[in-house]
């Protein structure tokens, strides 16, 4: 998943007020895009994810001028990753705004999560510089990641929305006979299998989440939740959280087609084999994880 990578990196969130250098990688967001140099280019199907683009994010000595306004993001091993607030910046040589989008399918994976988590950040900070409640300038807080309202004391912490992902099973008399339900959204270009999938609405715990999207998206009740991993998806400010769980009576699928394409039972060997090269996202995981391992997966 996407926050998996080696341990040389280890991800520090830990806010402190330190000072860029010249080694230390500086993002910048335009646009829905990051300040990128694309040093290989892969030719394989991107929709899958192993497309084999291979990407360097940019440093601060690689600037040819100093971005005026650059705040501390967190740390990954030993790089420590700063992101240029300015509006604009003048871009190093080589370096490009790739759409964050794009570079889920990118390697290395700690540059991409570095990459997606700033991206995060960065709205956060664009879409908070007035205070909401008084309409004052806002200013960045110097010792941790607040924004802070100079005039009525008002703060705003980085914004964080649950959702849940619903891996939906139905037991075989045989094993081989056991399904998941997979999902594909409808009015996507990149429309792959997936699996029920939403955000939890105010007042709602995450496993009325589950139930509420399940029934909405395929008209199934559920039984037997089981929590699985959760996972940050920055490019959806979201923390998702997977759950297991088995249809209860009735299994026919009722889509709903204002969302979703179409939806379908599959048994283990049915299961298109578009995720296995999505190293990214905990849907791919799982949908791999059945397709491996059948009931296993969930018991
Ligand atoms: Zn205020």
């Amino acid at each position: 998943m996407i926050q998996e990578f080696g341990a040389e990196h280890v991800f520090d969130n830990h806010f402190e007020p330190h000072e860029p250098g010249d080694g230390s990688y500086v993002l910048h967001f335009r646009e829905g895009g990051c300040l990128t140099h694309v040093t290989h280019v892969g030719g394989g199907d991107a929709d899958a994810g192993d497309a084999g683009e291979e990407i360097e994010l940019p440093r601060l000595g690689d600037y040819p001028r100093r971005p005026a306004k650059m705040t501390y993001l967190f740390s990954l091993g030993d790089e420590r990753l700063f992101l240029a607030l300015d509006d604009r910046v003048a871009a190093p040589a080589g370096f490009t705004y790739e759409s964050v989008n794009w570079l889920r399918r990118a390697e290395p994976q700690h540059l991409l999560f570095a990459a997606a988590t700033a991206s995060q950040l960065d709205r956060w900070y664009r879409e908070n510089r007035y205070c909401g409640r008084c309409g004052a300038p806002t200013e960045l807080a110097p010792a941790s990641r607040e924004i802070v309202c100079p005039e009525c004391a008002r703060i705003v912490y980085p914004k964080i929305c649950p959702g849940v992902i619903c891996a939906v099973v139905s037991r075989g008399d045989d094993p081989a006979d056991d399904r998941i339900v997979l999902t594909r959204y409808a009015g996507r270009t990149t429309a792959l299998w997936a699996l029920v999938a939403g955000f939890t609405e105010i007042g709602e715990p995450l496993e009325g989440t589950v139930r509420r999207e399940v029934m909405e998206e395929v008209g199934l009740s559920v039984k037997n939740l089981r929590f699985y991993k959760s996972q940050p998806w920055s490019f959806t400010d979201t923390i998702m959280v997977g759950f297991w769980c088995e249809v209860d009576g009735d299994d026919a699928l009722r889509v709903d087609h204002s969302e979703l394409k179409e939806a379908r039972w599959f048994r283990r060997d049915e299961i298109p084999l578009e995720r296995t090269g999505d190293r990214a996202s905990m849907t791919g995981e799982m949908i791999e994880r059945f397709r491996l391992m059948g009931r296993a997966a969930w018991e």
